[in-house]
Order: C-alpha cells, then sequence, then structure tokens
C-alpha cells in the first residue's frame, strides 16, 4: 500500500472522487437522488370531452378517448383515486363554424364538463385550454383573414372563450393559439368580470410540432388548409422562445408552459434558469403514441421507460408535467427500475 500522502496526492488517480459510492445501495441512491420520483399530484390529466356518444379510443392509444361529460367524470373519479388532482380539458363540439363560437357556448362539452367535475370533485384542479381550433371549421387557432389568422380579431374570442370556462368553475384557463398578447386580453377579461383568482397558464412556448398527429385526430382539430407555422414556435428556435415565455410573464401568466416536452428540454432549462414562476410542460400525444407503439412491438418496456422520461422531464426544471400517462398509473417507483 502506498503511503498515506502518495495516495491522497492531488491528480492521482486514487485520490479522484469514486462517484460509484453514490450509487452502492438503493436507499443511498434514494438519499441522494436529485429529482423528486413521479407524484401523481403533478401530473395533469388531459381530456377530450363530448356532449353525446359512447367513448370512442384511438386503437393502441386509450388516452386519445373521446367521453361524454358522464364518461369524462367516471374517467376522472378512476384517476383521482391513483392521486392525480389535476385535468386540463379539450372539447370536441358537434358543430363547427368560421368564427369557433362553440368554444364559449355555455351549453358546450367543456363548460358542462366542469360543473359535472366540480360537484364531483370538489377540490380538483380544473383547467381548460383556451383555443379555437376545436371548433372551427377550418381547423386554424384563430379567426381567418383570407387565408391568415387574423391575431386581433381572434383576442376577444379567446377571452370570451376563457371567461365561459371560468364562469363554469374552472381553476385554470390556458390559452395556446400562440397568437401575440392573447394572456393580456384573457386576463384583462377575466379581471373586468371579478374572476381575478382564475389562473392563467400560458402555453408560452408552444413549437409547431409534428407530434401533434393523435392529438389533432383526438380533438379532430386537424387544419383543412396550410399548417399553423405562422403562429406556433419554429423548433430551430430556443431564444426566441425565451422571448415567448418572457412576454407572457410579463402580460400576467401565472405559469408558463413548454411544449412539447421531450424535443424541448434544452427550452425548459434554459427557463428555468430565467424564470421564477411555475414551469409547465406537456408531453404530447406524438410522445405518447411512440412509447405505446414500441410497447405495443415489445420494444420497450412502457413501465420503465415512462417514469424515465417524466423524470427527465422533471429534472429539466418542469414543476408539473401534462401528460396522457396519467390516466395509467400507477407508475412503478423508480427504485424498482433494472
Ligand atoms: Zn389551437
Amino acid at each position: 500500500m502506498p503511503p498515506r500522502n502518495e495516495r491522497m496526492r492531488p491528480g492521482s488517480p486514487r485520490a479522484a472522487p469514486r462517484l460509484r459510492r453514490l450509487r452502492r445501495t438503493p436507499a443511498l441512491r434514494n438519499l441522494v437522488s436529485e429529482t423528486p420520483s413521479i407524484d401523481p399530484g403533478r401530473l395533469v390529466y388531459p381530456l377530450f370531452v363530448t356532449l353525446r356518444g359512447p367513448a370512442v379510443a384511438a386503437p393502441g392509444l386509450p388516452a386519445m378517448a373521446r367521453r361524454d361529460v358522464r364518461g369524462t367524470v367516471e374517467e376522472v373519479l378512476r384517476v383521482s383515486a391513483q392521486g392525480v388532482r389535476a385535468v386540463m380539458l379539450f372539447g370536441v363540439p358537434s358543430r363547427k363554424d368560421p368564427l369557433g363560437k362553440g368554444a364559449w357556448d355555455p351549453q358546450g362539452p367543456v363548460p358542462r364538463a366542469i360543473h359535472a367535475l366540480r360537484r364531483a370533485l370538489p377540490d380538483l384542479v380544473i383547467m381548460a385550454d383556451v383555443c379555437l381550433c376545436e371548433y372551427t371549421d377550418h381547423g386554424h387557432c384563430g379567426v381567418l383573414r383570407g387565408s391568415r389568422v387574423d391575431n386581433d380579431r381572434t383576442l376577444p374570442l379567446l377571452a370570451r372563450a376563457a371567461v365561459t370556462y371560468v364562469d363554469a368553475g374552472a381553476d385554470v384557463v390556458a390559452p395556446s393559439a400562440m397568437m401575440d398578447h392573447q394572456v393580456h386580453a384573457v386576463r384583462e377579461a377575466l379581471d373586468s368580470r371579478g374572476f381575478e383568482e382564475a389562473m392563467v397558464l400560458a402555453y408560452a412556448a408552444k413549437f409547431a410540432s409534428w407530434l401533434y398527429g393523435p392529438f389533432r385526430d383526438a380533438a379532430g382539430s386537424r387544419p383543412s388548409f396550410g399548417d399553423r407555422r405562422s403562429y406556433q414556435m419554429d423548433p430551430r428556435n430556443a431564444r426566441e422562445a425565451l422571448r415567448e415565455l418572457e412576454q407572457d410573464e410579463a402580460e400576467g401568466a401565472d405559469a408558463l408552459m413548454v411544449k412539447p416536452a421531450l424535443p424541448n428540454l434544452d427550452v425548459l432549462a434554459r427557463a428555468r434558469r430565467r424564470f421564477e414562476v411555475p414551469l409547465a410542460a406537456y408531453q404530447v400525444s406524438g410522445e405518447y403514441a411512440m412509447i405505446k407503439a414500441a410497447a405495443a412491438q415489445g420494444w420497450l418496456e412502457e413501465s420503465r421507460v415512462v417514469p424515465e422520461i417524466l423524470t427527465s422531464i422533471q429534472r429539466a426544471g418542469a414543476d408539473f408535467i401534462l401528460s396522457y400517462f396519467a390516466g395509467e398509473l400507477p407508475l412503478p417507483a423508480e427504485e424498482t427500475a433494472a
């Protein structure tokens, strides 16, 4: 054995830290883990609500099901028994028009689901997505002028929808149309009607992503022409994403979202360093579908992969995560993983 001073000499291989010491046993690993295990209380379950008709699910993608109001309540009662305490509601209306009037119909699927959920689960955090694309016959997120989405004519319509959902009992409204100044328009409309306690979660950095495919089929919101690249973020831009987040915070957003989650962990991590407001990440339908498809082939072990990915999204900086896997709990604890 070399003399003690020899062993501790800086730069000698023996003096270098042995990081494996931190990983020797499960209890040690838990003790030094930097990111908490996935807590169902930090997940938000996205749901698609229709007024009538049986639950319709895409094959292999159970969380993409559309449910009527009663089916929605039953589903939320089921997941709340697993510890899920928050939902995000999307409406699938029976009729559409150029303005998306169904978005602010108090008898539409979302306000009715909010009423029913509030009665069944008084403590549930009810979030409502605020956009027009599910309700417009052209499938774009705002009203059109020619083939362009008209930003400023869309703002009062988004505000009107937000007020309708809060009036029905939503705790949180989440403008997702990526119109400039939409957070300001929603905040102002809420405050002017005495809804100053309602929270605004801004889909602030929402990228134009090809991973939204299964969602658009579930929500029936595929654009009938063109795409959304003139209003959603260019996936090549992270600095611009930070400007979007900054602007939504300045307009009064209470929490900021990055969407999709996994392709944008860099944006999430940069946002975490820059902002003190709560950050959300949306693990979108395509992220969900990729795991489901690979698991169905036997190529991935879903019960192991899902906690790994959700943990990485938390580690990057998300305080809470919108995930379709919230409907498929319980997830195994990390320490049971191989
Ligand atoms: Zn939209």
